[in-house]
């Protein structure tokens, strides 16, 4: 089962996706955690990626596409793969569908959590003041929030052209969310 855990920043998918491991040992790809990761260990990559992801912008394609196919390789053989914030533009998708095919996969589900606007304010407010991520600010937030809505949501149309859309949604509480998205994986 590989499965897309769909929505804007702060819908939910990181902790969706930490469950979903946990419980059946699918392997969470998020692009977000690979690029934190890139940036903690000082590596070129990191350096390139910092202001982009500061001021809450996308990255290029290219080098989250490059993230997605090696960490594949290196997962060969899981029994399924969660991606959490790729892909991002139709872009990606294309070349996520590509790449799973080389590999003989393909997506099987793409759950999209749905959350108003006011509540993600709400989570996003809250997040920042917990743990001071830079783009959890108010003005880095919004322009994540403009790429979603510019960028992301034409990925609603490109999937639901493959009927593989499931809407869950996001606002319950956690283990009600899970729930809903244990039948939308049956
Ligand atoms: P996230 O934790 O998924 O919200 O990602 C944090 C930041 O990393 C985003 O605001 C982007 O700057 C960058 N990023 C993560 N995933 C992608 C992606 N698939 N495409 C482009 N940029 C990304």
């Amino acid at each position: 089962m590989n499965l897309i855990l769909f929505g804007p920043p702060a819908a939910g998918k990181g902790t969706q996706a930490k469950k979903l491991t946990a419980e059946r040992g699918y392997v969470q790809l998020s692009t977000g955690d690979m690029l934190r990761a890139a940036r903690k260990s000082g590596s070129e990559l990191g350096a390139r990626v910092a202001a982009i992801m500061d001021a809450g912008s996308l990255v290029s394609d290219e080098i989250v596409i490059e993230l997605i196919e090696d960490a594949l390789s290196a997962h060969k053989g899981a029994p399924g793969f969660i991606f959490d914030g790729f892909p991002r533009t139709v872009a990606q998708a294309e070349a996520l569908d590509a790449m799973l095919a080389k590999h003989g996969q393909q997506i099987d589900r793409v759950v999209r959590l749905e959350v108003d606007s006011q509540q993600l304010m709400d989570r996003i407010a809250k997040r920042f003041a917990e743990e001071g991520r830079a783009d959890d600010n108010p003005e880095a937030y919004k322009v994540r929030l403009d790429a979603y809505f510019a960028q992301t949501a034409p990925l609603v149309p490109y999937y639901e052209a493959q009927g593989k859309i499931r809407s869950v949604d996001g606002m319950a509480d956690v283990s009600a969310v899970s729930a809903s998205i244990a039948s939308a994986l049956a």
